[in-house]
């Protein structure tokens, strides 16, 4: 028993940012795996600091970790974390709009910088959970915040909308399924879909996360 799907616009700086992605850039794509696990671990670390100070919090801390499932059939890539999760309104403000200061100044900077440059732009800033636009041409988030009985699902094809709906059970915590681009679109330069590529990638970047991350391995 879902409640009725709400459909949202994009704030205006957040939708510009969006369009860069989808029309991605960069030559460096593989980044939006950093940012899905950096976004992860600072859920975990949230939800360690909040068991801390909150005693009414009922949470299991006992097995905090990272998982990511590559479904080479459906083309999908799930990021999952049993962190502080989100409730539906943080959901509306901390994803449908920016709220850092120097994201202005990021998009001029990138609409006149060279492509090479356009990539290190985004390391010093970090375009965090749009870059998923970059490979995924439809990106769904379900949540559950610690302490909450109702989850919320997020959904976007990186347009200029995107639906929010509360759905009654769900894990504690995030799960962003990234839906990727068919592997003859001609700005896609990799199959993320290949467990492969998606190992080496989490090797990368989960070298400064200290919590564990796991790699469920589909068996055909
Ligand atoms: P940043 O991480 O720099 O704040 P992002 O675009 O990566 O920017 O994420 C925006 C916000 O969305 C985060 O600050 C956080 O509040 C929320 N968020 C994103 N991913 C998660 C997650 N896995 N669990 C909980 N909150 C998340
Ligand atoms: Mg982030």
């Amino acid at each position: 028993m879902s409640e009725q799907v709400e459909t949202f616009e994009f704030q205006a700086e957040a939708q510009q940012l969006l369009q860069l992605m989808v029309h991605s850039i960069y030559s460096n794509k593989d980044v939006f795996l950093r940012e899905l696990i950096s976004n992860a671990s600072d859920a975990l670390d949230k939800l360690r600091l909040e068991s801390f100070t909150d005693k009414d919090l009922q949470v299991d801390t006992s097995d905090l970790h990272i998982e990511i499932e590559v479904d080479r059939e459906q083309r999908s890539l799930t990021v999952r974390d049993n962190g502080i999760g989100m409730s539906r309104s943080e959901v509306v403000q901390l994803i449908g709009t920016i709220a850092k200061s120097g994201t202005a100044e990021l998009l001029a900077k990138v609409r006149e910088a060279q492509e090479s440059n356009a990539a290190e732009l985004i390391g010093q800033f970090g375009v965090g959970f749009y870059s998923s636009f970059m490979v995924a041409d439809r990106v769904s988030l379900l949540t559950r915040r610690a302490g909450e009985d109702e989850a919320t699902r997020w959904e976007s094809d990186g347009s200029g909308t995107y639906t929010v709906e509360t759905v009654q059970e769900a894990p504690q915590g995030t799960a962003v399924t990234l839906w990727l681009k068919p592997e003859e679109a001609e700005d896609n330069l990799f199959d993320y879909a290949s467990e492969a590529k998606i190992r080496e990638l989490v090797q990368r970047y989960s070298d400064f996360i200290t919590w564990p991350v796991r790699m469920e391995v589909e068996r055909t």
